[in-house]
C-alpha cells in the first residue's frame, strides 16, 4: 500500500488512539524483572490502578488480551458444574458464554434483542426463582461493545439484594473504564474484567481482574482447573511489585504514563468529556435521519455509539466506501447485526476536532455510499459542541 499522509482516524471502538506521551513512554529499554526498578513500576502501577475501579482492593495485572481476563474471572471463583447466570446483550456476552461452556459451567443465557442492557427486573426474577441458589455468579458486559448499550450495573448490584441471592458479581468493564463511570467497591462488584486497549488509551496487551473480599475467599474453594490466571501466586508476588512470570514490562510503562494522564485530567471530567461526546454523535445521527441501535436513552453508551442502517444496505460497503476515501476506520456489525449496523467509536485519547473529523468522514460516507440520509448530522454536532462547553 502506498503511503497516505495524515494521521489514520482508528475510530473503531478499541483499539483506540494512543497518546503520545504514552507511546514514548512504551519506548524504552527493556528492565530486569526481578531487579529494584522494576518493582518500584510493579508497585506504582498495582497502586494506581484502584482509583481507576474505585476500589480499595487488589487489582490483577494480566500480560493477556480481555479475553484472558474473562477467563481469569471464571476459574477463580467457580467449580465445574457451577450455575452462572448470563444476559444476551450482545455479540460480548455470547462471546463470553461460550467461553463459560467450554470451562465447563453451566451458564444459563437470559435472551435479550441486543439493543437494551442487562434488566435488573430480569436479574431479580430468576434470583427470586432460584430458591436452592444454585446460581454462584451473575455474570454482566457494562458496555457492550457490539450494540453501544451501557448497563446500569448500580441497580443491577440493587436486583441481587433485593432478591436476598448470595451469587457472586462478574462484571466485563473491558470498552468502560476509563471512558464510562464505574464503581467496582460502591456497586460490590466482586470481579471486575477490564483491557488496556479501549478507554486506558493503552495498546492490546493487558487485561486486569479487580477482586473484592468475597471473590478471595470464593478462590480458596474454587475448583476449576487453573495455573497461568490463578490469583494466588499473583497476588505473593505483588505484594513486593513483582509477578509470577515475565510481565509485560513496556506496556506497564505505557500504563503507568496512561494512569498519570487520567489523574491529570480527572476521571471525573473524563467521564463527562466522553458523555458529552456521545450526546454529539447522537445528534449527529438523528440529523441523518438514521437510527440509533440503543432502544433505551438510559443505556446510550457514551463510550461508541452503533448506527443501523436501512435495510437493504451493507454497512461493510459503508466502511470500505469510508476507509478507501477517507483513510478511517468504523466499528463492524458483530455477530447476529453484521452487515445491519456500524460502530463510531469515539472513547479513550479523543477531542472535539476528532469527533468532527469523524463525523465529516461518515457523513461524506454515506453519501458515497447511496445510504439514504439528510445532510447536517455534523452541524448538528457542532452546534451542540460549540453551545455546550466542556
Ligand atoms: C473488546 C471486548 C472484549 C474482548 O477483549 P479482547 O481484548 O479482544 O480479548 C470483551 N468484552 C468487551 C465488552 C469488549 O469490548
Amino acid at each position: 500500500m502506498d503511503y497516505r499522509s495524515g494521521r489514520h482516524f482508528l475510530q473503531i471502538p478499541g483499539p483506540t488512539n494512543v497518546p503520545e506521551r504514552v507511546l514514548r513512554a512504551i519506548d524504552s529499554q527493556v528492565i530486569d524483572h526481578r531487579g529494584p526498578a522494576f518493582a518500584r513500576l510493579g508497585l506504582e502501577v498495582l497502586e494506581g490502578l484502584r482509583p481507576l475501579f474505585k476500589t480499595t482492593s487488589p487489582v490483577i495485572i494480566y500480560p493477556a488480551s480481555g479475553t484472558g481476563a474473562w477467563e481469569a474471572a471464571l476459574v477463580n471463583t467457580l467449580s465445574p458444574g457451577d450455575k452462572v447466570l448470563m444476559f444476551e446483550t450482545g455479540h460480548f456476552a455470547a462471546l463470553w458464554q461460550g467461553l463459560a461452556e467450554k470451562l465447563g459451567l453451566s451458564a444459563e443465557m437470559v435472551p435479550g434483542d441486543w439493543r437494551h442492557g442487562v434488566d435488573p427486573a430480569a436479574v431479580e426474577e430468576q434470583l427470586r426463582k432460584d430458591k436452592g441458589h444454585q446460581i454462584r455468579a451473575v455474570c454482566a458486559v457494562h458496555n457492550e461493545t457490539s450494540t453501544g448499550v451501557t448497563s446500569r450495573i448500580g441497580e443491577v448490584r440493587a436486583a441481587i439484594d433485593r432478591a436476598g441471592h448470595p451469587a457472586l458479581l462478574l462484571v466485563d468493564t473491558i470498552s468502560s473504564l476509563g471512558s464510562i463511570d464505574y464503581r467496582h467497591d460502591d456497586w460490590r462488584v466482586d470481579v471486575t474484567i477490564a483491557g488496556s486497549q479501549k478507554g486506558m488509551m493503552l495498546p492490546p496487551g493487558l487485561s486486569f481482574n479487580a477482586l473484592s473480599p468475597r471473590a478471595l475467599l470464593a478462590s480458596k474453594t474454587a475448583r476449576l482447573v487453573r495455573s497461568y490466571w490463578d490469583w494466588e501466586p499473583m497476588l505473593a508476588a505483588n505484594k513486593t511489585g513483582f509477578f509470577p512470570f515475565t510481565p509485560a514490562t513496556n506496556l506497564l510503562y505505557g500504563l503507568r504514563e496512561a494512569l498519570i494522564l487520567l489523574r491529570e485530567e480527572g476521571l471525573e471530567r473524563v467521564f463527562q468529556r466522553h458523555a458529552r461526546h456521545g450526546e454529539a454523535t447522537r445528534r449527529a445521527v438523528r440529523a441523518w435521519g438514521l437510527e440509533l441501535n440503543c432502544a433505551d436513552e438510559r443505556e446510550y453508551s457514551n463510550a461508541l455509539t452503533a448506527v443501523l442502517l436501512p435495510a437493504g444496505h451493507d454497512e461493510a460497503r459503508l466502511r470500505a466506501t469510508i476507509l478507501e476515501r477517507f483513510d478511517m476506520s468504523l466499528g463492524q456489525g458483530l455477530g447476529k447485526v453484521r452487515g445491519k449496523l456500524f460502530r463510531i467509536g469515539h472513547l479513550g485519547d479523543f477531542n472535539d476536532l476528532t469527533l468532527c473529523g469523524t463525523l465529516c468522514g461518515v457523513e461524506m460516507g454515506l453519501g458515497l455510499a447511496g445510504v439514504p440520509h439528510q445532510p447536517g448530522g455534523v452541524a448538528a454536532a457542532m452546534e451542540y459542541l460549540s453551545a455546550t462547553p466542556g
